[in-house]
């Protein structure tokens, strides 16, 4: 579903990603931890073409991701991502925020981009809040309208950028159970995150990155009890 073969990438002289190989086959969950400024995020986003990369190749269902003739909208439109800080339009209530996409996007009917919305916001609890402004909801709830949002474009992938670390302790919880759900329900989905119960939860592979390269891609049963590299050994010593 998605692969990565050699991936890199620079910002100037400095190499943010360093031949950087992996994939997400369908229905699988592939977390990907690491340092800061690692190259975490950067990584993620070459995935939907957010951010460029010079070297290597990057297919996503089959569209080549880098191929300059790929429409990178068009792409997007099919993969679902949610960020750290949940990107809502503020001007908008909770039911607009979950039916633009559709509508302008998808061109979908009001009324059926309204059905589809009201059902994926009543799938992460939050059915009543429909008239909200984001504002007036907390964090984790704004974090589980913006994965109904992103559901609600009936994606082929989901890619998670440390969704709940802006989160209170108190909301963590409620949005990586939503994330869970979705994980044994089939979605294919690339998560940036360390929050390691999760990982252990529902993981089928680990990526460690380091200083932009991944240094470890392993089963999750091998990240935890046995990881290769110095490096992750310390990383899971400090975070577990
Ligand atoms: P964190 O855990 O803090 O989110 P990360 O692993 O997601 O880190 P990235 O955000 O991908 O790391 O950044 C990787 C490296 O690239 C960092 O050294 C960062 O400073 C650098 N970097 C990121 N964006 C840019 C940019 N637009 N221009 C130059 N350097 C950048
Ligand atoms: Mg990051």
């Amino acid at each position: 579903m998605i692969e990565l073969n050699n991936v890199s990438k620079w910002y100037g002289t400095f190499q943010v990603l360093d031949s950087c190989s992996t994939r997400v086959d369908k229905g699988d969950v592939v977390v990907i931890c690491g340092p800061s400024g690692s190259g975490k995020s950067t990584l993620i986003k070459t995935v939907n073409g957010l951010e460029p990369f010079q070297q290597g190749d990057i297919t996503v269902d089959g569209i080549a991701v880098g191929d300059p003739r790929t429409k990178l909208s068009a792409l997007r439109a099919r993969i679902g991502m949610v960020f750290q800080n949940f990107e809502l339009f503020p001007h908008l209530t909770v039911r607009q925020n979950l039916t633009l996409g559709q509508v302008k996007v998808l061109k979908r009917s009001d009324e059926e981009a309204t059905e589809k919305g009201l059902k994926y916001l009543d799938r992460v609890g939050l059915l009543a809040q429909q008239d909200k402004f984001p504002n007036q909801l907390s964090g984790g709830q704004q974090q589980r309208v913006a994965i109904a949002r992103a559901l609600a474009m009936d994606p082929i992938a989901m890619l998670f950028d440390e969704p709940t670390s802006a989160l209170d302790p108190e909301m963590i919880n409620e949005v990586l159970d939503v994330m869970v759900g979705l994980a044994q329900d089939g979605m294919t989905m690339m998560v940036v995150t360390h929050e390691m119960g999760f990982a252990r939860k529902v993981a089928d592979r680990i990526v460690f990155m380091d200083h932009g390269k991944i240094v470890e891609d392993s089963p999750k049963e091998e990240f935890f009890v046995a990881p290769r590299s110095e490096r992750a050994r310390e990383f899971l010593a400090r975070i577990i």
